[in-house]
């Protein structure tokens, strides 16, 4: 049975590095090797890939990070995501200083990494738009883009501006963080697959399925919607995977599309439930070439190059203006989801439908006249009060959760990563108050129940 009372004071992670570091000859970076403190970071999606960028970056050598993986770096939720960031859409909410802190990070981000190239970060406006394809044409307002010329459209609102949304391919950005953490920060990263966290004898072990114990200092549980599978997790909270559908559009004269991103209301027969699609014209472009999977590289530890030349070689970002291609998503139901994140199958009659309403916003996106890039599905990880956990496992000393960002995990990966680093290193976060994200909460509530 795991313990379940708050944990007692221990110092944070930083402060043991640097007394045990008085002891031993000190390194470069200020610290003896093998008094480094090691972090592993369990799940290689946009959360964990954000933690090791900025525990690294603000440890600056104190400490040995390791991100274990069990498939692919942003092979579920956090590769097949929209991408869209939003400065002010979480405002009024406890997700407000989050998502506000995460969107200056974004843009940070970006002109450190040359995100424009590198993960096609771009500003853009935002639309709100009904579609009603059982309609007469009514007359074409002139606020519509040109290239929205499909089913009877309604006046578009305006609900982002360059200055409040944005965007970033997800899978380019989460592996250019974590390809700048293990060039600039030797950060490690793992392939495997982690079974459990062992808190038992005063450390921490990662248990990977094939034996390997992997120990640790502190643990950074990441997972996604896999994370209740752990049971430090399932026994204080349950995290559930919402499946949602896309489609990704390559259309024949690409640079007709604007850098509009459309929020959609779409009603397929006036007796049909009404829809809320979303629709992002991306600058990026992937190439013709089979996508060459981490999950083919030997266990064990992996070098870079396995990833991030994959993703240089696949995808290519035009200038900021242009669009490559048309990510398009919605259609979602609660369902498990797979052990094996590359198991995750799309069901045929949302792809479908995805098709149908892309033919009702364009005919630049119509089926045959575009080509089809991807259809896919993957899980929202949520928990029960719809606010994300971060923060340490009542019980677990130097052992931290982060997950349950539901759709808003691209944009809120940054202020997450940062904060839980400072949590790690100082034992308390600077950037964003994480209180309303406290898992201790759950704690509270099962004392009620
Ligand atoms: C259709 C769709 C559109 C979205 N659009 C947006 C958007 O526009 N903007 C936005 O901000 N958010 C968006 N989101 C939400 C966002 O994608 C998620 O919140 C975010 O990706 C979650 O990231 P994560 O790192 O927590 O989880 P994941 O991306 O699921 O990563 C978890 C990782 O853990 C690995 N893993 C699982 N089990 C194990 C194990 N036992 N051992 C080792 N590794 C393991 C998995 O392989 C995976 O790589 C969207 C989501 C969906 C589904």
């Amino acid at each position: 049975m795991i313990p379940l009372a708050l944990a007692r004071f221990r110092p944070p992670i930083a402060t043991m590095a640097s007394e045990a570091s008085s002891a031993a000859p000190a390194t470069a970076s200020g610290v003896d090797e093998a008094s480094r403190r090691r972090v592993i970071i369990c799940g290689g999606g946009v959360i964990g890939a954000c933690t090791a960028y900025f525990l690294a970056s603000k440890a600056a050598g104190r400490v040995a990070i390791t991100v274990v993986e069990k498939s692919a770096i942003a092979c579920a939720a956090s590769g097949k995501a929209g991408g869209f960031l939003a400065l002010d859409w979480c405002d009024g909410t406890p997700v407000a200083d989050l998502a506000r802190a995460s969107f200056l990070l974004h843009r940070s981000l970006s002109d450190l990494l040359d995100g424009p190239r590198t993960y096609g970060y771009r500003a853009l406006t935002t639309l709100s738009l009904a579609l009603s394809p059982s309609e007469l044409p009514r007359s074409r307002s002139p606020a519509l883009p040109s290239w929205i010329d499909g089913a009877a459209a309604s006046r578009p609102r305006t609900i982002g501006t360059p200055e409040t949304t944005a965007q970033v391919h997800p899978q380019l950005f989460t592996r250019a963080l974590l390809s700048s953490a293990t060039a600039e920060h030797g950060v490690e990263v793992v392939l495997g697959e982690v079974q459990s966290v062992d808190v038992s004898g005063g450390g921490a072990g990662v248990v990977l399925r094939d034996g390997r114990i992997l120990p640790a200092d502190a643990v950074v549980i990441a997972l996604g919607p896999w994370s209740s599978r752990l049971r430090l997790v399932s026994a204080l909270f349950h995290i559930s995977g919402l499946k949602a559908h896309s489609i990704i559009l390559r259309p024949p004269q690409p640079d007709a599309i604007s850098p509009h991103a459309l929020f959609l209301s779409y009603q397929p027969t006036p007796s049909s439930k009404i829809l809320d699609p979303e629709v992002y014209p991306r600058p990026t472009e992937k190439k013709k070439t089979p996508e060459n999977r981490i999950s083919e590289v030997t266990r064990g530890r992996i070098s870079p190059h396995c990833w991030t030349a994959t993703a240089e070689a696949v995808v290519r970002t035009k200038s900021a203006g242009a669009c490559g291609e048309v990510y398009i998503c919605g259609l979602s139901k609660e369902a498990t989801p797979p052990n094996n994140p590359e198991e995750i199958a799309a069901e045929p009659e949302s792809i479908e439908m995805l098709h149908q309403i892309a033919g009702a916003v364009s005919s630049h996106l119509k089926s045959g006249a575009a080509e089809v890039v991807a259809e896919q599905a993957c899980f929202l990880p949520c928990t029960d009060d719809s606010l994300p956990v971060i923060g340490e496992i009542p019980g677990a000393e130097n052992i931290y959760v982060a997950t349950g960002h539901s759709c808003w995990g691209i944009l809120n990966g940054p202020a997450t990563g940062a904060a839980l680093a400072e949590l790690i290193l100082e034992g308390r976060s600077t950037t964003v108050d994480l209180e309303p994200f406290n898992p201790a909460r759950f704690l509270q509530r099962k004392a009620f129940t």
